[in-house]
């Protein structure tokens, strides 16, 4: 099969497209021809071997996680779907036996090996994955869109659906609108939770497409103060959540804009790992921080779920040909996009 794969870390001049061995299924997984491949940071830090994704060579690494298409071999054991699904892989691959696992917390789980880092990944025509891994889906939903999902759904779904449990009435703050974390959450909390939605962007025509996602507010902070905007739309009172995966550069930002009683959740820090927290604040406004990184079984379900009922359309930037992996990821790190960037073989 063709696939784009990695020798050895570096630039994107380390991506080889060329031929791989086909996936064989081992007796719980299933073997899925990739219809289209959704890009992350992980697979350009990945790339890199950068924030402790560096490994050995050989053998060579397929990279890609995100993914959908169809079940073309089951191994012996696969109980739950047949040859033809439809289905969307999410590329966590938990371990399925520890205590995590064992309760339903396998977001938790120690074990867990994602596709394109620690195993073969999906920048590939087949990929193999284990059959708790891929979620069928109707027909109504197109493989691009579903591809788009589960990276950035999953986070937002992890923190702020099941654990700060944001509620329709209260009001959500989002950073970074044209990122795919933001796209997604603005997706999740105006069609699935109800809530109203405050996004950040850096331009006008990235305002809009914010707005057409969903938003009922969008701050442009390049021009208009967040903290003093969030501000003027709450009636001063902040709002009751924020979602972040900019770090450091937002933080501060972040925390302020935060009714007493907010919940701060984070999942990623594209700008910056280290900040300062104000620990008087913190205690004395009660706010509540959330970390989450990607989500578990049950989450991916759910999301799977209002996928096929067409409540979330996720933002697309572009596709590319499987083989213009490297023009994709360049893309990715010029950060001039507005939702997901997706390969297809
Ligand atoms: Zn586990």
């Amino acid at each position: 099969m063709k696939a784009v794969y990695i020798e050895a870390h570096g630039d994107v001049d380390v991506l080889q497209y060329g031929d791989r061995p086909d996936p064989t299924p081992g007796p719980n997984d299933v073997v899925v021809q990739v219809r289209a491949s959704a890009l992350n940071r992980l697979d350009i830090f990945t790339r890199q071997g950068q924030r402790g994704l560096a490994r050995e060579f050989p053998p060579p690494l397929i990279l890609g996680g995100d993914t959908a298409g169809e079940v073309v071999a089951a191994g012996a054991g696969v109980t739950t779907l047949s040859v033809g699904d439809r289905v969307v892989v999410n590329p966590r691959v938990a371990c399925g036996v520890c205590q995590w696992c064992g309760s339903g917390r396998d977001d938790l789980c120690p074990r867990s090996r994602f596709l394109g880092t620690a195993r073969d990944g999906s920048y590939a025509e087949l990929v193999a994955v284990p059959e708790v891994n891929a979620y069928r889906l109707d027909e109504s939903v197109s493989f691009a869109s579903a591809a788009a999902v589960p990276t950035t759904y999953l986070p937002v779904w992890n923190m702020a659906v099941r654990r700060a449990a944001l509620q329709p009435w209260e009001t959500a703050l989002v950073f970074s609108a044209s990122a795919g974390v933001g796209a997604a959450a603005i997706q999740v909390f105006k069609n699935v939770v109800g809530a109203t939605v405050i996004a950040t962007t850096s331009t006008p025509e990235k305002a809009e497409l914010a707005r057409n996602l969903g938003a009922d507010h969008v701050i442009n902070y390049n021009d208009e103060d967040i903290t003093q905007r969030v501000r003027e739309i709450t009636g001063g009172a902040g709002v009751d959540l924020l979602i972040d995966h900019v770090g450091a550069d937002v933080w501060a930002h972040g925390f302020r804009a935060l009714r007493p009683g907010g919940r701060y959740c984070i999942c990623g820090a594209t700008s910056g790992l280290r900040t300062e927290l104000h620990l008087g604040l913190l205690f004395s406004r009660q706010i509540e921080i959330y970390g989450g990184y990607m989500g578990s079984r049950e989450d991916m379900r759910q999301i799977a779920a209002v996928l096929n009922r067409g409540s979330v359309q996720p933002a697309i930037h572009q596709t590319y040909p499987l083989a213009q992996a490297a023009a994709a990821q360049q893309a990715m790190e010029a950060t001039n996009f507005f939702g997901k960037l997706l390969l297809q073989p």
